[in-house]
Formats: structure tokens, C-alpha cells, sequence
């Protein structure tokens, strides 16, 4: 077999299902450089750094500041983490440089490959699990803002709604989603498509 360079579209997809044969529905399959992967996941972590800031900010001066701020930021992380178990298992990418934000690659060390077939379903249970983190850090800004403006509280909120709610969703629905064969069927491009609307 010849070499596949990164970046390159593989004419036919060699994965093989349970049952021994071709998996055709995944083809072709775009390879993920690590650069490409990192600049992919730009957008989730920008958004969890900006929310974390803006609990730091909005609860400023009492101890919910870092208490907020330091939860916020491990939810985020948990997030990720959390898909990584309970659906990248699931997804015809899992230890794959075909998954675009590297999760299905980081899955494989710690969970087996399950039923492809579930991933639907996986996908709709857990998703809602990391929803909230689009928007606590508005739930929290925007009251303490309101109470006692701020300048760096405004800033961080305009940017937290700018990366969250139009740069990660075009970003993700432009380019990894675009480029992935299970888009007819992954309720995430929906959900982020509502988000961007
Ligand atoms: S494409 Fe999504 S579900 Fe599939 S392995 Fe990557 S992060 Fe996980």
C-alpha cells in the first residue's frame, strides 16, 4: 500500500466493520495532520478559557471568583473528556487521524471500539452534558454587568458570544463537519447549525 500523505482524500477506505468487511459508508476519508488537529480545537479552548474568565471576573473580589472560574474550567475540560468515553467510542473515527479534533486518537488509550451503529444514539444522550458550557459564563456575566458595569467584564462577554456562537459553530460546520461522511447523520451539525442561526 502506498504512503497517504496528511491532507491527502484516500480513494477507497480500508476500515473494516465487525463483520470483516469494507466499511464504504466512510469514504474517502481525510487525514488530520497534529497541526491541523490543534487548530481545530482553537475554538473549544478559547471558549473555555473566556468563560473561565468571565466567572473570575463576574464574581471578582469573593471567593466564588476562583471557586467559579476554577469549576468552569475543569467542566470544560471534563467535556471533552467526557465525549472522548461516552461517544467517540462509537464513531467510525475512533483511533483515527480522520477525526478531526483528535478525541477518537486520545479515546482509543483508554476505551475500546463499540458498535458503530449506537453512534447516534450515544451521540444524542451525551451531547446535552456539555450544552450548558455555551451558556453559563452569559448566565453568570450578564446579571454582574448589569449590577456594576465593566469594561473588561463587556469585552470578555462580546468575545465569549463571537468565539462560541459564530466562530466555533462556522468553524466546525465550514470545515471538519463539511469534510465528514457521517454529516447526514450526526445531530451535532444540526444543533450547531441552530446555534450559528
Ligand atoms: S469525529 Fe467526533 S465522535 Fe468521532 S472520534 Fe472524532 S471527536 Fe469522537
Amino acid at each position: 500500500m502506498s504512503a497517504v500523505k496528511i491532507g491527502d482524500e484516500l480513494p477507497v477506505n480500508e476500515k473494516k466493520l465487525d463483520d470483516g468487511t469494507n466499511d464504504e459508508s466512510c469514504s474517502p476519508m481525510r487525514q488530520y495532520s497534529s497541526v491541523q488537529t490543534l487548530i481545530n480545537n482553537i475554538p473549544y479552548i478559547t471558549m473555555t478559557v473566556l468563560g473561565t474568565a468571565i466567572f473570575a471576573v463576574s464574581f471578582g473580589g469573593s471567593a466564588w471568583g476562583p471557586a467559579t472560574a476554577a469549576a468552569y474550567l475543569a467542566y470544560g475540560a471534563g467535556g471533552a473528556l467526557w465525549i472522548m468515553v461516552f461517544v467517540c467510542p462509537y464513531c467510525r473515527y475512533w483511533n483515527s487521524s480522520s477525526c478531526p479534533c483528535g478525541y477518537g486518537l486520545i479515546a482509543a488509550k483508554f476505551r475500546e471500539k463499540s458498535s458503530v451503529e449506537c453512534f447516534d444514539e450515544k451521540f444524542r444522550k451525551h451531547i446535552p452534558v456539555i450544552v450548558p458550557l455555551w451558556f453559563l459564563p452569559v448566565l453568570a456575566g450578564l446579571p454582574s454587568i448589569i449590577r456594576v458595569f465593566s469594561w473588561p467584564l463587556l469585552v470578555l462577554l462580546v468575545l465569549f458570544a463571537v468565539d462560541a456562537f459564530i466562530i466555533l459553530p462556522l468553524v466546525s460546520t465550514k470545515h471538519g463537519c463539511k469534510e465528514c461522511p457521517q454529516k447526514n447523520s450526526c445531530p451535532w451539525i444540526a444543533i450547531k447549525s441552530k446555534i450559528a442561526s
